[in-house]
C-alpha cells in the first residue's frame, strides 16, 4: 500500500482530490492556519454547514461538502494539542487519520488529501506526527482497496522532508 501514499509540497485548498481533510478545532467553527485557508477558499456555505454539526471530538472526524473547493468533501478533524507526548496524543492523532479515511470510504471517495494535522499551532513535533500519520494511513489502505490514493500535502519543505522520511522508513 506504500505505492498508494504520496507526499507533495503544496496548498491543500487547491487540491483536486475527492476529499480533503481539515485540521480543525473541536468547535468546527473555523480558525487559523489551514482551517482558515480552507474556509476562505470554500466560501461561507462551509461555515454554515459546520454550524449544524455541533462540534467534533479530538481524534474523530465529521464530513461536509466542499462548496467552492475542487474537492467534493471536507473531512473536519480536530487534532490533539501536543503536551509532551504522555497524554494520548499519538492515539488521538492516529484517530484523526483513521476517522477521516473511514468517512472517505463511506462516501465513495477514491482520493484523499491531508494537511499535516497538529504540527502547526498545536505544536506536535513533525517527525513524530509524520510517523503516526503514514503508519496509520498505510494500515488503513492495507485493508481498504477502495481508496486508490492518499496524499500528504505539506505546506513547506521541512514538513515534506519529515513525511518523506517517515514513508521511507515504513
Ligand atoms: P494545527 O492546529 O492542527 O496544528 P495548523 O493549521 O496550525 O493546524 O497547521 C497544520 C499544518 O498545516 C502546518 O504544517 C501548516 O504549515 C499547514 N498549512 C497551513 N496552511 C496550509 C495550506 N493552505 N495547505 C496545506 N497545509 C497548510
Amino acid at each position: 500500500m506504500k505505492d498508494r501514499i504520496e507526499i507533495i509540497q503544496g496548498d491543500i485548498t487547491r487540491s483536486d482530490a475527492d476529499a480533503i481533510a481539515n485540521a480543525a478545532n473541536t468547535s468546527l467553527l473555523g480558525g487559523g492556519g489551514v482551517d482558515g485557508a480552507i474556509h476562505r477558499a470554500a466560501g461561507p456555505q462551509l461555515l454554515a454547514e459546520c454550524r449544524t454539526l455541533h462540534g467534533c471530538e479530538t481524534g474523530r472526524a465529521k464530513i461536509t461538502r466542499g462548496y467552492n473547493l475542487k474537492a467534493k468533501y471536507v473531512l473536519h478533524t480536530p487534532g490533539p494539542v501536543w503536551s509532551g507526548g504522555g497524554h494520548g496524543e499519538a492515539e488521538k492523532l492516529a484517530g484523526c487519520y483513521r476517522s477521516c479515511l473511514e468517512l472517505a470510504s463511506q462516501y465513495g471517495c477514491k482520493t484523499v488529501d491531508f494537511p499535516s494535522i497538529s504540527t502547526g499551532v498545536y505544536g506536535y513535533p513533525v517527525d513524530k506526527a509524520a510517523r503516526v500519520a503514514v503508519s496509520t494511513i498505510a494500515d488503513y489502505l492495507a485493508s481498504h482497496g477502495e481508496i486508490e490514493r492518499v496524499r500528504m500535502v505539506c505546506f513547506d519543505a521541512r514538513t515534506k522532508a519529515a513525511y518523506d522520511a517517515a514513508l521511507s522508513e515504513l
